[in-house]
């Protein structure tokens, strides 16, 4: 049975990377301090093949066991809370990767980041291929994420040249599904708990500024496929269908059948115009591409959350 160590383990993505290591046979140790995440995401999560470590990557950590697989997911990932914690995501991507990549390195293990397309900033190639080094502010607010990405991209690439580690780069584009935060200010979860309370829909700027949404599953096959595969350099992983934020309002709204009206507010400060994976290189390096279209995910979305949990009023 293969081993797999998930840091991030009990957070939106991770738990869901966990549930489908533990479907494939894995043991599972997910490493958290729970900065983010919470333990109901993996409460279902019981028996001999998945433990869970209470431990802040900041610091340097063990485990006395052999590893197969490292996938570090431990990083704030919402505005909210990176705008929060500014300096607590600056150092998870430096100190948190470092000790990560050498815990792989001692282990011989397979290692994978997850990236974000947050290194390209504000994009001016369009849609984004994994060539493109990216246009990003990095004294702005939202500079101590991109920038502790990008630099974990950079020393990842360190560690696999000089020190011979096995890596890989997922960068991620927004992704959505059940166990995201009511409240941790991203478009979907916004949304619905606004949709689903008939509550104004509140669309950043004049919401023409495009995102592409991909359903975790579909994200979550793409990771473990690149995990399985020998490729060391970034691999976009996203669904192109593009919208702009006030389609996917309207959207949410359809879904929902919602009676709330659309409202505008302030755009935050440099919040990307556009933002579109180019998949090309998924498609061939791992015959990947997504299944799930935006209505039948947030369908889904909505029926595995529940409504209590999308409105807040249960974790
Ligand atoms: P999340 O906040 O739900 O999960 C992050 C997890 O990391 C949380 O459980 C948190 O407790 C844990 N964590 C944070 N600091 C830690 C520390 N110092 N030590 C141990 N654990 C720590 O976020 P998510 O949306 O699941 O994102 C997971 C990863 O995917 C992040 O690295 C994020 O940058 C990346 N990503 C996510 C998206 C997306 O759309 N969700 C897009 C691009 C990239």
């Amino acid at each position: 049975m293969p081993t797999s160590l998930v840091t991030g383990g009990a957070g939106f993505l991770g738990s869901h990377l966990c549930d489908a290591l533990l479907a494939k046979g894995h043991r599972v140790i997910c490493v958290d301090n729970l900065e983010t995440g919470t333990l109901n995401n993996i409460a279902h999560l019981r028996g001999d093949s998945f433990t869970h470590l209470n431990v802040d990557i900041i610091e340097p950590y063990f485990v006395d066991e052999p590893i197969d697989f490292v996938y570090h997911f431990a990083s704030p990932a919402s505005p909210i809370d990176y705008l929060r914690i500014p300096l607590h995501t600056l150092k998870v991507g430096s100190y948190g990767t470092h000790h990560t990549l050498g815990l792989a390195k001692l282990h011989r293990a397979r290692f994978l980041t997850a990236s974000t397309s947050e290194v390209y900033g504000d994009p001016q190639v369009h849609p984004q291929p994994e060539s493109y080094w990216g246009h990003v502010n990095p004294i702005g607010p939202r500079g101590v994420y991109d920038e502790a990405k990008r630099f974990s991209e950079a020393l990842t690439m360190a560690y696999h040249r000089q020190q011979g580690v096995d890596t890989a780069i997922v960068r991620i584009f927004n992704t959505y599904g059940a166990r995201m935060r009511a409240r941790d200010g991203r478009a979907i979860p916004t949304f619905l708990r606004q949709a689903l309370q008939d509550q104004p829909i509140t669309v950043f700027g004049d919401g023409s500024q495009t995102r592409s949404f991909c359903y975790v599953d579909d994200l979550v096959r793409g990771i473990i496929l690149l995990a399985e595969s020998g490729h060391h350099d970034p691999v976009n992983i996203g669904n192109p269908n593009e919208f702009t934020l006030l389609e996917l309002a309207e959207t949410v709204i359809d879904v929902t059948g919602s009676n709330s009206r659309i409202v505008f507010a302030e755009l935050p400060t440099d919040d990307p115009q556009v933002r579109q994976p180019d998949i090309t290189k998924a498609r061939e390096l791992l015959g990947w591409e997504p299944t799930v279209q935006l209505r039948e995910g947030l369908e889904r979305t909505i029926q595995n959350a529940g409504r209590d949990t999308l409105i807040g009023h249960r974790f």
